[in-house]
């Protein structure tokens, strides 16, 4: 194995760097090296995985501490499921890319309801291992209701899977290649100014499968991968808010050499409501009232989320005055919360009277209706020069 790289320099971090810090620098680099976004430069697929491993090693305080105390030699060979040689089989697709996913591909999607896919994490690519399929996002929209309550939803999604007829293999009546003898690579000697190496590359018959068949299979053209429409359901729990995400198991990409599907992330997007405003879990809802409601006070049936409750309104409410109904914001089962709903008063002054209305007006204006408000202001006015 070549000589690697220290995992702080990799990232471009002090060895005191905090962990935000690492993971800020691990962001950055990530979402520039990201094979998705560099088609065109063959190296930031090697970068991202270099990048990766740093990130996988400093940014775990037990890995960081073997690390920083033994270099290298302290954190590879750590045999974890699958683990042989270390960090040097880090595998883009089994990392959990939530977290940056934001970073690389915020504000990217500006279709709207179902559709927006694209592809994140991603494996090496060229070899004969299995590998997990890509994840994959979709945008979904939501009505304010169906996010408050929870739905259930019906969508029909392409998903690319292995092809029945040949079981994934592409083809029948498999033999061994005879251009690799089964192994899948060739050894290749490549001369360099530093002399004469051996470089292992796909075999470019079989593509790595160690076999070839003689029967190409018909259904998939040899992939041995067909789409098909699939319909799936989809239980929405109650309390999806925008920018929520439900994790869809084994309904991303497909993988490669009988590698498992990645996953489905569903993103969801929430509509609004005419009356009921929200702000998380909390209800905010504008009742208004007439002007000698506002004077006398009332009791009123007001909507919630929750049916219509009956809503003591005190004499002297003001436009502004808020009132707090314990317990009737949204009961997010998502994220285990009851919130609550805020009832804001607005008085309503009438724009026009019937002559008896505006009598007795005139006789209520005739006497003394001030306020402490009116008259501290009106004191002032006078006074100001
Ligand atoms: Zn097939
Ligand atoms: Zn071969």
């Amino acid at each position: 194995m070549a000589t690697q790289r220290d995992y702080y320099e990799v990232l471009g971090v002090d060895k005191n760097a905090s962990d935000a810090e690492i993971k800020s620098a691990f962001r950055k680099l990530a979402k520039k090296y990201h094979p998705d976004l560099n088609k065109d430069n063959p190296d930031a697929a090697e970068k991202f995985k270099e990048i990766g491993e740093a990130y996988s090693v400093l940014s775990d305080p037990n890995k960081k501490q073997m690390y920083d105390q033994y270099g290298h030699a302290g954190v590879s060979g750590a045999s974890g499921p699958g683990g042989a040689g270390g960090f040097g089989g880090f595998d883009a697709s089994s990392f959990d890319f939530g977290d940056i996913f934001d970073s690389i591909f915020g504000g990217g999607f500006s279709d709207s309801g179902f559709g927006g896919f694209s592809s994140f994490g991603g494996g090496s690519r060229g070899s004969n291992r299995q590998t997990r399929g890509s994840d994959v996002l979709m945008q979904m929209q939501l009505d304010f209701e169906e996010a408050v309550y929870g739905c259930e939803k019906k969508f029909t999604l392409d998903v690319t899977e292995d092809c029945d007829s040949c079981g994934g293999e592409g083809g029948h009546d498999a033999k061994t290649c005879s251009t690799c003898h089964g192994a899948g690579t060739i050894t290749q000697q490549q001369q360099t100014i530093l002399g004469s190496f051996l470089s292992k590359t796909t075999c470019p018959d079989c593509h790595g499968k160690g076999k070839t068949f003689k029967k190409k299979c018909s259904d998939c053209n040899g992939t041995g991968k067909v789409t098909k429409k699939k319909k799936l359901t989809i239980n929405i729990p109650a309390g999806i808010q925008t920018g929520d995400r439900q994790r869809v198991s084994g309904k991303g990409g497909a993988g490669t050499n009988g590698g498992p599907n990645g996953d489905l992330y569903i993103e969801f997007i929430v509509g609004e409501h005419e009356y009921f405003v929200r702000d998380n879990d909390d209800i905010y809802l504008e009742v208004p009232i007439t002007l000698t409601e506002a004077i006398l006070g009332t009791k009123k049936e007001i909507p919630t989320l929750y049916g219509n409750v009956k809503l003591s309104i005190a004499p002297g409410t003001n436009s502004g005055d808020k009132q707090r109904i314990r317990g009737k914001g949204i009961d997010n089962s998502f994220r285990r919360h009851k919130g609550d709903m805020y009832v804001i008063f607005k008085v309503y002054t009438p724009k026009k009277l019937s002559r008896e209305q505006k009598q007795l007006i005139e006789k209520l204006s005739n006497t003394d209706l001030e306020t402490k408000e009116t008259e501290e202001f009106y004191k002032f006015t006078k006074n100001n020069k």
